[in-house]
């Protein structure tokens, strides 16, 4: 198979070779023609003014031809290529080139003839033409003048031809040998980044995900080409990653619950402790963690991995909040702490189900970590959106912990310490809930003043 580099070369150098032909053929078939057609016209001129010159060397006191000087001039002209024959009123022949110097004539007109061999398409042969003289108002004979036609040329024009030809050669092989080497070089630019594309795309391939190739590319698809392929490195990578992590996370997770239930089994086959049913009920209870565990997992891999379908309606919000905190009432109540709902029937179109997983959970955790006060709700309509707040009075979140709570399996030591059972899932899955409805969620926090959790969910019109 042809390389591209040596495809782009050929079919460059192959372009501008066709042009460079096309341009030296058609400038050397001008040239030609815009030269006869010069060399026609000062062929007639000079036979013009061959016969004026002639008829001017007839005497009309003596009533005949300056003999010498016709010679004179009849030899000058045959030098120039013309054979000339001069003739009287009568028909007579008073003078002519063949007679007087047969041998100068056939050399001149061989000279000639070999001048115009470069003409190979024409063709050359004796052309004669008989023009009256005149002579203070009087016709005193002609002259036949002979040239070899329909054109011919003299030495210094046959030689600016001969150059003029070289030249046009020279330029065409140079152009030639210089669009080559351009189309060399041009080729090996252009086909350098799509190599490299390929090459990074090998690697990709062979699951080198940390390949990337310059995306400073001068040629807009070239660019969009790197950005291309490094996006589907970057994605792939990030794939990977979040594999791995996934994996050693629910490794993680799922060690503690395993070793538990594990020692108590064992400690029950030992004899060392009764299986008596609060054992099983203890153990039943890993089990269910485990079980929420897993499902939560399988639910924020559909949501993470965009696998799950909102079904979205208009429902109104306001009555979503107020139903939630009801269920929660009872809790609240028994930690004494108060809640407090404000808000307006509002009408959103977005998915009920999925809203409410998210609310559950972020007043579940406002009041898992209140230990007295309150958690309340609004809900405050923008111009384009709308924003639940859900805010607590309990031990708030440090700075430097409020990016990593949406992370999954993220636990803060004092969650983990007061043994709150979650697993560290619910707020990421709660992030991508809301950022599938192409939302937002937010904290705001003070470590032992309370927490702001705030939801921008973007104004929808059922499609
Ligand atoms: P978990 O199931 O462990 O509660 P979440 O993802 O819901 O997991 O929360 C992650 C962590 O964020 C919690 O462990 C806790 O440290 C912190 N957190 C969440 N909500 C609050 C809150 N209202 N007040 C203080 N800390 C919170």
């Amino acid at each position: 198979m042809i390389g591209l580099k040596t495809r782009l070369a050929l079919t460059y150098a192959l372009i501008t070779c066709l042009a460079v032909a096309i341009l030296s053929f058609t400038s050397h078939i001008f040239s030609d023609r815009l030269f006869s057609s010069y060399l026609k016209q000062g062929i007639e001129a000079q036979n013009k003014e061959i016969a004026a010159s002639i008829s001017d060397q007839y005497m009309p006191s003596l009533s005949h031809f300056n003999i010498a000087s016709v010679q004179a001039l009849g030899m000058s002209y045959l030098h120039e290529g013309f054979i000339i024959t001069v003739k009287d009123q009568t028909g007579a022949t008073i003078w002519d080139a063949r007679s007087c110097d047969m041998e100068k004539c056939e050399n001149i007109l061989h000279e000639i003839e070999s001048n115009m061999k470069h003409d190979a398409t024409a063709k050359h042969k004796l052309v004669s033409k008989t023009f009256a003289m005149n002579n203070s108002g009087m016709q005193v004979g002609d002259v036949v003048i002979e040239t070899l036609g329909p054109i011919f040329y003299t030495n210094n024009e046959a030689a600016f031809i001969a150059s003029l030809n070289k030249l046009l050669i020279t330029l065409g092989i140079s152009s030639a040998v210089l669009s080559v080497g351009i189309s060399i070089f041009l080729a090996s630019r252009l086909s350098k980044p799509i190599l490299q594309a390929a090459a990074t795309a090998e690697k990709i391939a062979e699951g080198k995900w940390d390949v990337r190739m310059a995306e400073e590319q001068n040629t807009t698809e070239l660019h969009t080409l790197a950005q291309s392929i490094n996006g589907l490195a970057a994605t792939l990578e990030a794939g990977e990653k979040w594999q791995k992590r996934l994996t050693s996370d629910v490794a993680h997770e799922l060690r503690t619950p395993l070793t538990v239930l594990q020692g108590n089994f064992e400690a029950m086959i030992d004899g060392v402790i009764q299986p008596t049913p609060a054992q099983i009920a203890s153990c039943h209870e890993e089990v269910l963690r485990m079980r929420k565990l897993v499902d939560d997992l399988k639910q924020l891999s559909m949501i993470e991995q965009a696998t799950i379908k909102l079904s979205k309606k208009e429902f109104d919000l306001q009555e979503l909040l107020q139903n939630v905190f009801n269920n929660f009432q009872q809790k609240a109540t028994s930690k004494g702490i108060s809640l407090q709902y404000k808000g307006m029937p509002t009408l959103i179109y977005a998915d009920p189900d999925r809203l409410t997983q998210v609310f559950v959970n972020l007043v579940f955790n406002a009041i898992k970590f209140t230990d007295s006060g309150s958690v309340s709700a609004e809900i405050i309509e923008q111009s384009e959106s709308y924003c639940i707040r859900i805010k607590d009075t309990g031990m708030g979140i440090a700075d430097e912990e409020q990016a990593q709570i949406f992370e999954r399996f993220y636990r803060s030591d004092k969650s983990r310490s007061r043994d709150t059972g979650g697993a560290g899932i619910g707020l990421a899955i709660a992030r991508s809930i809301v950022e599938a409805h192409q939302g937002q969620i937010q904290v705001e926090s003070k470590l032992g003043q309370g927490s702001c959790f705030t939801i921008t969910l973007p104004k929808q019109r059922p499609e």
